[in-house]
């Protein structure tokens, strides 16, 4: 599970996902934790303690992006319950993963742990949201309704592009090759695929997927960075 921490020059330290948050095999209990087993544990990894390594602070986050709302994605906005910092997510995918819980059509995927009303979220709408210079927020519907991928523009190192789970790994990218179930909603899927790998062609943007932990290992992570 990937977050990334941006440091932007006016909008500050910007979150994007939260992981899993703490302790979540006793959050989630069992029968997740068959699907979702929890291997090679380090306690430098978890949110907080990945921030801490690049020298800032959890608290000092001053607005959250979601990719999408899945538990494996925003548990860790536990962190920012009864806080004014803005979670910024898809209308669609806010609207999905409440009626989601509330109807439990869909309660293994996420969790009322922190799908709760004093988080301050801030909903966007459309096709895309550029939040600032250089942050552009585009939705790519498939994996879930609302998800949205996130575009930074660096000034050294290039374009960049988090997936999330439109992208599982890397072959999900690569080939047409089947996610299963994970893919949900082929057709959405299919367009947002097109478009992502224009978009790549385009800003010849580097990708990090929603869970390849090869792919991630292959660039600097925390306390390093890019600029
Ligand atoms: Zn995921």
């Amino acid at each position: 599970m990937i977050s990334a921490l941006i440091s932007h020059p006016t909008e500050g330290l910007v979150l994007f996902e939260t992981g899993a948050g703490k302790d979540y095999p006793e959050v989630w209990g069992p029968q997740l934790n068959d699907i979702f087993a929890r291997e090679n544990y380090v306690e430098d990894q978890e949110l907080d303690a990945a921030i801490r390594k690049t020298g800032n602070d959890i608290k000092d986050v001053k607005a959250v992006i979601m990719g999408h709302l899945h538990l494996d994605h925003a548990g860790g906005l536990e962190y920012f319950r009864g806080t004014d910092i803005p979670i910024y997510t898809h209308e669609l995918e806010l609207k999905n993963a409440f009626y989601s819980i509330a109807t439990k059509i869909d309660i293994g995927s996420y969790m009322p742990t922190y799908l709760q009303f004093d988080l301050n979220w801030k909903p966007f709408h459309g096709d895309g949201f550029e939040l600032a210079k250089g942050l552009i927020i585009r939705h790519c519907p498939g994996h879930t309704p609302g998800l949205s991928i996130l575009q930074v523009n660096l000034k050294d190192s290039g374009t960049w592009i988090f997936t999330t789970d439109q992208y599982i790994v890397k072959e999900n990218y690569e080939s047409l090759a089947s996610q299963g179930w994970f893919t949900r909603d082929h057709a959405s899927w299919s367009r947002s695929n097109q478009m992502i790998h224009s978009l790549q062609k385009l800003t010849n943007a580097k990708l990090i997927f929603g869970h390849d932990r090869d792919v991630l290992f292959q660039y600097e992570t925390a306390p390093n960075s890019y600029t």
